[in-house]
């Protein structure tokens, strides 16, 4: 990505002076829950109306003190993103697209009232986090491990009108991340729900804000209540078109090697991993394609055969095979569960094909690693 001088913040370190031992370090490395534990610093910057942003920083992992009238608390206003550094063989550590995640970011930004960040100092950020807490980034030995960035923008006026916050904080977290599958890629099953809405029309749903997630939760509550482990959503009006799963970009395979996964309708998020994939799986031969697809399109193809394959994708999962669909009337299984773990093999294709440049397996000929 372009970045100006100007755009490039440099963040004050403040090192702490209690940060975990490596033996503590090393014992949740070894096994670590996602987004359960956190590493020694994080970074803060604070923006107001009067002054723009200010005190940009690295400092250390603490709650945050903020007042119980903070906009945000009220009104939601609030985003956020999500991406990973990896650790290769040699060592180095390579975030992926992180530019993706910034003008994503600025996206949410503008969406939700909240002040610009320049690109530049996104990435900036996430360098400086990942450079203080180098020691947490699990080792490439380890397998799919990463470590999760979580960059975040909450409103923290005390101020209960409605209206664009007057003051901000910028934040960035981070957390050890193990393989998402300890045995390997394993077939997910969905609930289709058409009871509860994510997104609408002029909404939010291209956003990354917290509120998404929170008119999610009753979805996959009632996935999880018919015995499945993710939600897919139907657009919001004819309740025909799907869009997302749970937090994740879907892709259906079918039998003649396409690979079709809904277009960008206004209310879905554009994921960088489904941007990705759609290169990926075009480079490896298969007719690509963005556009409407219904429910029915789904099942149908799922009994005829057309469809032989359905994935997801997003950052934290990568790649998440969907091996059933059920819905308040039915019940299918998807693919052929006594080859591959009932992983398909284009699924598989695609994943290693992510894997390997995430992982620096393969030359980074696109420039995607930062
Ligand atoms: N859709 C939603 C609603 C998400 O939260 C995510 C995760 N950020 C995705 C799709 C996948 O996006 P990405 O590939 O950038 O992680």
């Amino acid at each position: 990505a372009e970045t100006t001088a100007s755009d490039v913040w440099s963040f004050a370190v403040e090192r702490r002076s209690d940060p975990a031992s490596a033996e503590a370090r090393a014992a949740i490395l070894a096994d670590p829950a996602f987004g359960q534990a956190f590493t020694d610093h994080m970074v803060v910057a604070n923006w107001s109306v009067e002054q723009g942003w200010f005190d940009q920083k690295v400092t250390a992992y603490a709650p945050l003190r903020v007042s119980p009238a903070a906009a945000v608390l009220h009104y939601a206003q609030e985003i956020f993103e999500g991406l990973k550094a990896y650790r290769h063989a040699d060592g180095s550590v390579w975030a992926f697209r992180p530019e993706r995640n910034a003008a994503r970011f600025a996206a949410s930004a503008q969406r939700l009232a909240l002040p610009q960040l320049p690109e530049g100092a996104f990435v900036a950020a996430l360098r400086a986090l990942v450079t203080a807490d180098e020691p947490w980034v699990p080792s490439a030995a380890d397998g799919e491990t990463s470590l999760y960035l979580r960059p975040y923008m909450i409103a923290t006026e005390a101020a209960l009108s409605v209206r664009p916050s007057h003051e901000v904080l910028f934040g960035v977290i981070a957390s050890p991340a193990g393989p998402y599958f300890d045995t390997g890629p394993r077939p997910v099953s969905i609930w289709l729900t058409t009871s509860t809405i994510r997104a609408t029309p002029g909404g939010t749903g291209a956003a990354k804000c917290g509120g998404n997630y929170a008119a999610s939760l009753a979805g996959l509550a009632e996935a999880v209540a018919n015995g499945c482990e993710q939600v897919a959503f139907v657009e919001a009006v004819e309740h025909k078109w799907l869009e997302e799963i749970g937090s994740m970009n879907m892709f259906f395979v079918y039998a003649d090697g396409r690979v079709v996964t809904p277009e960008l309708s206004g209310s879905i998020l554009a994921g960088v991993t489904r941007a990705s994939v759609l290169e990926l799986a075009a480079e490896l031969g298969h007719p690509v394609e963005e556009r409407q697809i219904s429910a029915d399109e789904w099942k149908d193809g799922v009994r005829s055969g057309e469809i032989t394959e359905v994935f997801a994708s997003g950052t934290a999962a990568v790649i998440t095979p969907i091996g059933r669909l059920a819905w308040p009337e039915g019940d299918l299984t998807i693919g052929d569960h006594s080859v591959d773990h009932g992983v398909g093999p284009v699924t598989r294709q695609i994943r290693s094909a992510l894997l390997d440049l995430q992982y620096g397996r393969v030359p980074d000929t696109r420039g995607w690693l930062t």
